[in-house]
């Protein structure tokens, strides 16, 4: 079958050349007989026919020979300049769709079709690069997931089997009876996180926009950590502009200011404090939540709205890392703005914009 193929790929390209050889016979043909005329007219000169016979044979002789030349030079042009690149390229996207990844295509210099050339290769290299990043992601997603997953089971199920111990004191059996329910919290949170952003990258979720009062939305969020500020003696203090309205999906909006709260929270240490500000202009509404807590390192801040990314390990046990990818998500998906500004040591400071256009 693969003989058969390649049989009638060379019939086709001797083809081209066949047609190549005779389309160039013909235009020396043609130019020498017009040539010829033109010039036996003007010099009135009458030929005998061996004469005529003789030049015939040999200008036969010189067509061919010349066509010939022509298929060839052009043959060794057509391989070099434009099969090679193309059966280049050819092979590594036959390498992609078997999913090599990998596979990268160096520039080609071939004179007149370099620039053509090159940016299909150009594109095709971001393509292959794209993809491979693409994959990444997925198989690290899927082997962050199994593993955030796989953390809770192993502790309710070591718990569990501590609960089952006979005469076990009920100090201790309320500890484990805990430390399950802590663990199943954990697992269906993150399994919702999962969920969500699973959602949002895929379209599915709809925001449904209706018109409510931003101020009023974030003075409850900021309340719903009381018990943390009492509990860590951290300051508080808000300026939160009154009469803000903003249309948009609250709830979606809620999870970026809870998820920006519980991290400013999380991170800042006792005795700390937390600024939470709402501002509100022609063109944006500006809501900025700052922390005197730990600071993130700039290389850190590359990738904190990586999905599973948890820079400080140290807190890793109160989340998932999904928190800030969830926020950017919403914010994108407002067409908002989301920036921070942060020195180690000194504390950060997340600021979310939108646009009154959009909201
Ligand atoms: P999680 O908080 O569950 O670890 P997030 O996606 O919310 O995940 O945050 C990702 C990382 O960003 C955190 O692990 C932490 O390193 C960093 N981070 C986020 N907010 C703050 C903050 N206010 N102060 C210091 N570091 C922060």
């Amino acid at each position: 079958m693969k003989t058969r193929k390649k049989l009638i790929a060379v019939l086709k390209s001797l083809n081209y050349y066949l047609v190549f050889f005779l389309l160039i016979a013909f235009v020396i043909t043609c130019c020498l007989t017009l040539f010829v005329t033109l010039l036996s007219q003007s010099l009135n000169i009458d030929f005998t026919e061996a004469q005529i016979s003789t030049a015939a044979k040999a200008t036969f002789i010189n067509v061919v020979f010349i066509s010939a030349m022509a298929t060839v030079l052009d043959g060794l042009r057509r391989h070099f300049f434009i099969n090679r690149p193309v059966q280049k390229i050819t092979e590594a996207a036959e390498k992609i769709t078997k999913g090599d990844f990998s596979v990268r295509i160096d520039p080609v210099y071939v004179g007149a079709n370099d620039a053509h050339l090159n940016k299909i290769i150009d594109c095709f290299n971001k393509m292959a690069q794209e993809l491979s990043g693409t994959e990444t992601l997925r198989t690290d997603f899927i082997a962050n997931v199994s593993h955030e997953l796989k953390t809770p089971l192993a502790v309710m199920k070591n718990y569990g089997t501590l609960l089952q111990q006979p005469d076990l004191p009920e100090e201790k059996r309320m500890e484990y009876a805990k430390a399950v329910c802590e663990s199943s919290r954990k697992q269906a949170s993150l399994i919702t996180n999962i969920l969500k952003l699973n959602k949002l990258e895929n379209q599915r979720l709809f925001p449904v926009a209706e018109r409510y009062e931003l101020s009023e939305q974030l003075r409850k969020c900021l309340l719903g950590y009381e018990y943390v500020w009492e509990q860590k003696n951290i300051d508080i203090s808000a300026d939160i502009a009154e009469d803000v309205f903003v249309r948009a999906d609250s709830e979606l909006l809620s999870l970026v200011w809870n998820n920006l709260l519980s991290n400013a929270f999380k991170f800042t240490p006792e005795g700390g404090s937390v600024a939470l500000s709402l501002k509100s202009d022609e063109k944006y509404i500006t809501v900025s939540i700052s922390d005197t807590g730990c600071g993130i390192p700039p290389e850190v801040g590359k990738h904190i709205f990586e999905k599973f990314y948890q820079g400080d390990t140290s807190h890793s046990a109160q989340g998932n890392g999904l928190g800030l990818a969830l926020v950017k998500r919403v914010v994108d998906i407002m067409k908002g703005s989301i920036s921070v500004e942060s020195e180690v040591g000194k504390g950060s400071t997340f600021t979310v914009r939108l646009s009154r256009e959009d909201v």
